[in-house]
């Protein structure tokens, strides 16, 4: 059984359409793959059907970008939440709002150093899709200003970049207790992920854990060895599981579908905790 956790369609920052995701998990060999769209559900009816279609088992799931008060940023993955939950709905609403603001902050910014304009960002993001600064990257592409999406994020795109600028996300805590609420099953992404930006401590974990957090993303190619033994440590002091995925964005990304999988007792465990919707097989 090959199971993957983690995949991004064009409904956020993924090159690919839910249905075309799903077509490349079944091509690639992949037994169960989850779509985790960033701050989005939109793609699951689409992914739903082609997971019929081509045989492959979909765990629908979601993204959310959170940050700590000390400015931190935390991703967490969502499995199985009922995906009209006003609570969740309204915070991650509030988070795609707030992002076009933010990118249109970016676009000004970048505007006085590079030939960039807000349409050509536009024209990279799909209708109704979570905005984020892939797509400026893609624009910066178009120009000829980078390579491609990865030499965008390590120069002029990092979180420590000039020209970055954040945008409304809810805390961490708040959002594993919201995804419960919706009946879903909260994942803490790529924790130790330190070339993005600060990882959280000891104190964030227990708030987390405080509030719901069911499992640890330790397979991650973002998290680096030292890392992973401490989260292993951590999951297995607090009775946590541990997942493994790709965090496929189709083109947008090396990440390739099964780098990493997930154990079918593992994807035992989420099935049974999520009680906001189903997996679909
Ligand atoms: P944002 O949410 O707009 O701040 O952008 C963060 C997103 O950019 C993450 O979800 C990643 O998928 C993507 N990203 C981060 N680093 C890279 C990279 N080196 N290459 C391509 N995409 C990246
Ligand atoms: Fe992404
Ligand atoms: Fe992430
Ligand atoms: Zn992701």
């Amino acid at each position: 059984m090959k199971i993957d956790l983690h995949a991004h369609s064009n409904v956020s920052d993924g090159t690919q359409t839910p249905a075309d995701v799903v077509a490349s998990a079944a091509d690639a060999g992949i037994d169960a793959i989850a779509l985790t769209d960033h701050d989005s559900t939109d793609g699951w009816a689409e992914a739903s059907q082609a997971a019929r279609e081509y045989g492959v088992v979909l765990v629908p799931g979601m993204e959310i970008s959170c940050r700590t008060a000390e400015g931190i940023s935390v991703h967490l993955l969502s499995y199985l939440h009922d995906p009209e939950h006003p609570g969740l709905l309204e915070e991650i609403t509030k988070a795609k709002d707030a992002r076009y603001t933010r990118a249109e902050r970016m676009v000004s910014l970048l505007a006085e150093d590079y030939p960039l304009t807000w349409d050509d960002v536009i024209h990279h993001v799909a209708p109704g899709a979570t905005l984020g600064r892939p797509h400026i990257a893609d624009a910066l592409v178009a120009a000829g200003v980078v390579e491609d999406r990865t030499e965008a994020f390590s120069t002029i795109l990092t979180s420590r970049s000039r020209y970055y600028v954040q945008h409304y996300a809810p805390d961490p805590a708040l959002a594993v207790e919201l995804v419960r609420a919706a009946g879903g099953v909260p994942v803490f992404a790529h924790p130790v992920a330190s070339a993005r930006g600060r990882i959280v401590g000891e104190p964030i974990y227990r708030e987390m854990i405080d509030a719901g957090l069911a499992g640890l993303e330790v397979y991650h190619r973002d998290n680096p060895e030292e890392g992973r033994e401490f989260l292993r440590g951590l999951a297995k002091k607090h009775g946590l599981f541990v997942t493994g995925s790709s965090d496929y964005h189709g083109a947008g990304k090396p990440n390739l579908l099964g780098e990493n999988v997930t154990s079918p007792e593992v994807l035992a465990r989420i099935e049974d905790m999520g009680t906001g919707s189903a997996v679909v097989r």
